[in-house]
């Protein structure tokens, strides 16, 4: 009897002793997370009042109008509306083009640079592409090149958004400046590359690029559309979060080729070449590759917890601690999120036999991949063939590489161009969090690290999700009012970053 009573006494104190070590770790979190000195500095807003928002409005209608559709396979010969529409920035900007040196690379693409004051200062680069992808009217409220302006405040058109919105509040703001008699300290490059959209081109940012470089120029810093735009209570943040692109993933094709004996379909002998191939998707689409937080990530969660509820900061804080946990929650929240931690892998294109009566003999798919920073096209197909093994073993399947482009630099988030934009977005827009994170889809700004490690991507469009889920869609649209507060960034931004007393 006393031997249990001692048992249960020695069970009952090493319990006790779990408790109070599990009590005292949540303490050490809590201890930690309340020690935790985020800053939370409310800036004040710049309003310049005499923004002409009809003539942005009117300038975007008509840069709609001019129907620069990507000039790849069947849109070769598309190239009025790209000399059309140089000549419409020439006719509408007349401050620019009387104080920009204008140089016109590959035919279409354009760079205006304009001499800053102190020449011992590294220039500024905005970029923007002019292409747009196509618009089949079908399904559209408005003919998508009619540049409509609905009673709501709408500019209809492919382009609204993506990307000459954006291109035209740049521009806007820069003639603004200029009217007004400004001198800027730091040279402003504005590079405007003609085939940003179609993933099999890329000649206009890559050739400007070259030039630049050819030239010795070095920039300070390149700007660039991407970024996100987020409502932050998916984070837990009562406010809107502005993410800015300080690095973009890299991204590839491979071509996953399945070979086996084919032949007539009435004397099937499974599995075929499709059946393997089906197999392989289902084993890409079932599997998840490896979740890492970057450098990027981590800063994303330090500059965000200040700003977060209790409960978010708390699992902000102790990220590592609840590092799991968390690479869960990031791959079911979103697609966006799962993307944001891992490297992504998604079927796209598929071949098969050419006749409906035989089974082929080789059957493939494209898989296009987004490598995170910190992985390669080796480290991707390395990582295919691991999950395709059972395959690749047997020689059924081998996985080819097609073009691809690595993950580009992660940018400092504590230099000077990432500040003063950072500035620029909380001097302009209201109740505003920003934050850095990797861009993940791809921008011409890839082309541009042989000129600076300083990159970033930020587009100043704080629209809704049914807005951005109209790019590349039907019904693409911009509101006038996100329209001027578009060229209230840039107005701002190109001041904070290449003003007067700008330092790097
Ligand atoms: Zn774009």
């Amino acid at each position: 009897m006393f031997g249990i009573l001692s048992a249960l006494t020695a069970g009952g104190i090493a319990g006790i002793a779990v408790a109070a070590a599990i009590v005292l770790f949540f303490l050490v979190l809590i201890i930690r997370t309340m020690c935790h000195r985020g800053k939370i500095e409310e800036i004040a807003k710049v309003k310049n009042d005499d923004i002409d928002k009809d003539r942005a409005t009117k300038h975007l209608q008509e840069a709609v109008r001019i129907p620069t559709v990507s000039m790849v396979d069947e849109f070769v010969d598309n190239k009025e509306p790209f000399i059309n529409y140089r000549e419409w920035i020439k006719a509408s900007y007349p401050e620019i083009v009387k104080q920009a040196e204008l140089t016109v690379i590959k035919d279409y693409s354009l760079i205006w640079h304009i001499k800053g004051s102190n020449p011992s200062l590294k220039p500024g680069c905005f970029l923007s592409h002019i292409d747009v992808v196509p618009a089949p009217v079908k399904g559209w409220e408005h003919d998508p090149f009619s540049g409509d302006l609905t009673e709501d405040g709408y500019i209809y058109g492919r382009g609204s958004q993506d990307m000459k919105g954006h291109m035209i509040a740049l521009l806007e703001a820069l003639e603004y400046h200029l009217e007004h008699g400004k001198k800027f300290e730091r040279d402003i490059y504005l590079c405007f590359g003609h085939d940003e959209e179609p993933p099999q081109s890329n000649e206009g940012a890559s050739s400007i690029c070259a030039y630049l470089k050819k030239k010795g120029i070095e920039m300070e810093f390149v700007v660039d559309e991407g970024g996100t735009v987020l409502d932050g209570s998916i984070l837990g943040i009562p406010r809107t979060v502005a993410l800015i692109g300080a690095a973009e993933k890299g991204n590839g094709d491979f071509e996953i080729v399945v070979k086996k004996a084919g032949g007539h379909a009435s004397n099937p002998k499974p599995p075929t070449a499709d059946g393997i191939l089906a197999e392989c998707i289902r084993l890409i689409e079932h599997n998840r590759s490896k979740a890492r937080w970057t450098y990027l990530t981590k800063e994303m969660f330090k500059t965000l917890a200040p700003h977060a509820n209790p409960l978010f900061k708390f699992f902000f804080i102790n990220r590592d601690v609840f590092s799991p946990l968390l690479k869960f929650v990031f791959t079911v929240a979103a697609p966006m999120t799962n993307a944001l931690i891992r490297t992504t892998y998604a079927p796209t294109v598929l071949w098969g036999s050419e006749a409906r009566n035989t089974i082929p003999m080789e059957a493939k798919v494209n898989v296009n991949y987004r490598m995170i920073t910190g992985e390669t096209m080796e480290d991707a197909k390395a990582y295919l063939e691991k999950i395709l093994h059972k395959y690749v073993k047997k020689g059924w399947v081998e996985v080819h590489p097609c073009q691809y482009s690595n993950p580009s630099v992660e940018a400092d988030i504590h230099c000077f161009a990432y500040k003063q934009i950072d500035k620029s977005i909380q001097q302009t827009f209201d109740n505003i969090v920003v934050a850095p994170y990797p861009f993940i889809a791809a921008s011409d700004a890839r082309f541009y690290n042989p000129l600076t490690d300083n990159v970033f991507r930020f587009g100043p469009f704080i629209n809704s999700l049914d807005d951005t889920s109209r790019i590349h869609g039907i019904n693409e649209r911009q509101h006038v009012d996100n329209l001027a507060k578009a060229v209230q960034f840039f107005i701002t931004c190109l001041e904070n970053t290449c003003g007067n007393g700008v330092k790097d």
